[in-house]
C-alpha cells in the first residue's frame, strides 16, 4: 500500500462545498485586492492566535522580508538566524543587503542554540529570527532574555498553533511571520502569509509597506512593495481556520501513535522520535525522526511508495550562495549532523491506522534485513 507524505485531497473533499460557495461569493463581488475579505481573515486570524494585529501578506517569505523592512534592516546590519531552517529565513536578510549570522541548533528541539545566540549578539545585531522548526516552539523565554533590546521576529511558518507556556507562537517576539504555503498546517490554495505584532504603530507601518509604502493615495513616505494577501486566499483560509486546531490534534495523535509503534516494534535504537518538550505544544507540521542509515532507509521507503523526505539536507551556512561569508564544514556541527540523520515521515491528520502500520512495518523490515 502506498502512503503519501502528504495528501491534501483528503482535507479538501469534506470541505469542498464550503470552498466553492465562498469562492463563488468572492467572484461575484469581484473584490480581489485586500478589502473586506482580507480584513475579516486578519481579524479572525488575530483572534485565533491571541495577538492584537495580523497583517495578511503574499507569502511567508514576504512576511519575513516585510518584518525586517519594518525594522529598517539594511547594509551593515547583522541578523542572527539558525543554520538549520528553510532557505527563506536567510534569503530575506541578504536581499536587504544585511548579513545573516548563522548559529547552530539544539540537538533536541532543533531550534537555535541559546549559548551561541548569547555569544553572537553584537552592536551590529539588528534582529534575531528564531525558527519554530517542524512546529516545535523555540525556548522563547530564553530567546527574549538573551535578545534584550534587540527585536525578535519569530519564524512561525511551520508552527501555526504551536504553543509556548500556553501562549501561541507569533505573539511572543516583536513580530511573527506565518506562511500559508499549501503544505503548512494552515495552507491556502497557493501562496500567502501573515505578520503578527502587538505593536499598533508597527502594524500600521506594515500595512503601508505591503502597498508600496503608501500612506495615502499615491503618497509614498517609504519604499515598500506589492506584498498583499490575495482575497481568494483569504476566503479559502477563512473556511479552513475553524478546523486547524482539530488538524493539529490529529497530527499530535499520529505522532503519539508512531512513538508507541516504534517502541512496540523495538525500533527505538534505530529510529528516535521527535522529543516533546514540557510546556511546548508541538504542531508536527513535519514529523521528523533521527534514523540510523538514513539515506538507505529513505530510499527503501520511497521504493515502496511510502513518503519520506529530508528537511534539510544542507544547512544554510554551507549553501553555495553564502560561500563569501566564509563558513566551512564543521563550523556548526549539530546542524550538520542532523542534516545527515533526520527523516520526515507521513503525519497528516487524515492518515489511517493501516497507513501508520504500513510505515512502521516497512521501517521494521528495513532494519531486520540489516
Ligand atoms: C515555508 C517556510 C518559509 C517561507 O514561506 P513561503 O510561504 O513558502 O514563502 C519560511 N520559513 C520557514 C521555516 C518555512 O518552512
Amino acid at each position: 500500500m502506498a502512503v503519501p507524505l502528504l495528501d491534501l485531497t483528503r482535507q479538501y473533499e469534506p470541505l469542498k462545498k464550503a470552498f466553492h460557495k465562498e469562492i463563488d461569493r468572492l467572484c461575484t463581488s469581484q473584490r480581489f485586492i485586500l478589502g473586506p475579505e482580507v480584513e475579516a481573515f486578519e481579524k479572525e486570524a488575530a483572534e485565533a492566535l491571541g495577538v492584537d494585529h495580523a497583517i495578511g501578506v503574499s507569502s511567508g517569505t514576504d512576511a519575513l522580508l516585510i518584518a525586517l523592512m519594518a525594522l529598517d534592516v539594511g547594509p551593515g546590519d547583522q541578523v542572527i538566524i539558525p543554520t538549520f531552517t528553510f532557505f527563506a529565513t536567510a534569503g530575506v536578510v541578504t536581499r536587504l543587503g544585511a548579513t545573516p549570522v548563522f548559529i547552530d541548533v539544539d540537538p533536541v528541539d532543533y531550534c537555535l542554540d541559546l549559548e551561541q545566540l548569547r555569544d553572537r549578539i553584537t552592536a551590529k545585531t539588528k534582529a534575531i529570527i528564531p525558527v519554530h522548526l517542524f512546529g516545535q516552539a523555540a525556548d522563547m523565554d530564553a530567546v527574549m532574555d538573551a535578545a534584550g533590546s534587540v527585536p525578535v521576529i519569530e519564524d512561525c511558518a511551520q508552527a501555526w498553533g504551536a504553543t509556548y507556556n500556553d501562549r501561541m507562537v507569533g505573539g511572543v517576539g516583536r513580530m511573527g511571520a506565518f506562511s500559508f504555503f499549501p503544505s503548512k498546517n494552515l495552507g491556502g490554495f497557493g501562496d500567502g502569509g501573515l505578520v503578527t505584532t502587538g505593536d499598533a504603530e508597527l502594524a500600521a507601518f506594515l500595512k503601508e509597506m505591503r502597498m508600496h509604502g503608501q500612506s495615502g493615495q499615491y503618497l509614498h513616505p517609504h519604499i515598500g512593495g506589492n506584498f498583499r494577501l490575495h482575497a481568494l486566499q483569504a476566503a479559502v483560509l477563512r473556511v479552513k481556520l475553524p478546523h486547524v486546531q482539530a488538524w493539529v490534534d490529529g497530527r499530535r495523535a499520529n505522532a503519539q501513535s508512531y512513538a508507541k509503534r516504534f517502541a512496540d516494534a523495538e525500533l527505538l535504537e534505530m529510529v528516535q522520535p521527535p522529543v516533546m518538550v514540557d510546556g511546548r505544544g508541538h504542531t508536527f507540521n513535519q514529523y521528523v525522526v533521527r534514523a540510523s542509515r538514513r539515506d538507505e532507509l529513505r530510499q527503501y521507503l520511497v521504493d515502496r511508495s511510502i513518503g519520506a523526505a529530508v528537511y534539510y539536507p544542507l544547512p544554510l551556512h554551507l549553501q553555495p550562495c553564502f560561500n563569501s561569508l566564509g563558513y566551512k564544514k564543521g563550523d556548526l556541527p549539530v546542524a550538520e549532523q542532523a542534516s545527515h540523520e533526520v527523516l520526515a515521515l507521513p503525519v497528516f491528520p487524515e492518515l489511517t491506522d493501516a497507513e501508520l502500520d504500513e510505515v512502521v512495518d516497512a521501517i521494521a523490515s528495513f532494519y531486520q534485513k540489516g
